[in-house]
């Protein structure tokens, strides 16, 4: 897929952009670095302080929801149909449809510019997404905010969602039911946001929204084309999580030339 450069994008130096957070970390942060070994979601068998009748089907809780409750499943119709981000949030939110959704404090719909030329997408919310409702709160969302910084950006000026809206136990990663049970709510998100750019973060969302199965490491950096609107270009990069384990010269080069790619691509005047 050509490029055509974009005119905004900040010369920066990832090095510069991204200071050592591990490094740097207070204590606690040190401590934590090993839980978000995997994704960025720290770990913690349940939400620290969040009794346990606050989450959405307490343990042992039975029976289930019946198939027929519309707002434990909500029917693909009331997902195609939903005309905006703020209908469709209110139109899924209660959804149990899958074993994570009783599991959760929030269920974390996603957030940022509901009209943003890129759009960042991640694997699931881990335990600060999970008690805050929002995607990349964590310690993983403050290295993205900072990838944002570099490339001239900020949070509110892109929209960022996941692969699945409700936490994993111990934050595994979601199972392919379990994504693709939730995969009509992101792929609606995408066509009312219709952005210019996809960034996927991780294995996951390259794996499960374009079913590439190629190694991340391979892949990272190399077009890939969703099909919907007519063929949205997808930069696929590490996750943040990743960047922090592997807090390397090249990884963090790596990213930022995939996001001055993304960023090119959505300054791009449109092809005619
Ligand atoms: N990791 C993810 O993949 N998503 C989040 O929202 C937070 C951490």
């Amino acid at each position: 897929m050509g490029l055509i450069p974009g005119p905004v994008v900040r010369e920066a130096v990832i090095e510069n952009q991204l200071p050592p957070i591990v490094d740097q970390s207070p204590l606690h942060m040190e401590q934590e670095k090993t839980s978000i070994a995997k994704t960025g979601r720290e770990r913690s068998g349940s939400p620290a302080g969040v009794p346990e009748a606050r989450r959405a089907v307490p343990p042992g809780a039975a029976p289930g929801p019946s198939p027929d409750d519309p707002v434990a499943f909500p029917p693909a119709g009331r997902v195609a149909g939903a005309a905006s981000l703020g209908e469709l949030e209110a139109g899924i939110c209660g959804c149990l449809a899958c074993p994570l959704g009783g599991g959760r404090v929030r269920f974390v719909f996603g957030e940022g510019d509901p009209s943003a030329g890129m759009m960042f997408i991640g694997e699931g919310p881990g335990r600060d997404e999970d008690l805050t409702g929002r995607p990349f709160v964590g310690k993983a969302g403050e290295l993205l905010d900072r990838m944002l910084g570099a490339i001239g950006l900020q949070r509110g000026q892109v929209y960022i969602a996941n692969i699945v809206k409700c936490r994993p136990p111990d934050n595994r990663t979601p199972t392919g039911p379990e994504a693709q049970r939730c995969l009509p709510y992101l792929k609606r998100q995408i066509e009312l946001i219709r952005p210019k750019v996809i960034v996927t973060l991780g294995a996951t969302p390259l794996r499960e929204l374009l079913g590439v199965q190629a190694g991340i490491t391979r892949i990272r950096g190399q077009w890939q084309r969703l099909d919907m609107l007519g063929g949205i270009p997808v930069m696929p990069t590490f996750h943040p999580a990743y960047v922090l384990r592997q807090y390397t010269q090249e990884v963090r080069r790596a990213v930022w030339s995939d996001l001055v790619e993304a960023r090119k691509w959505m300054d791009a005047p449109p092809q005619t």
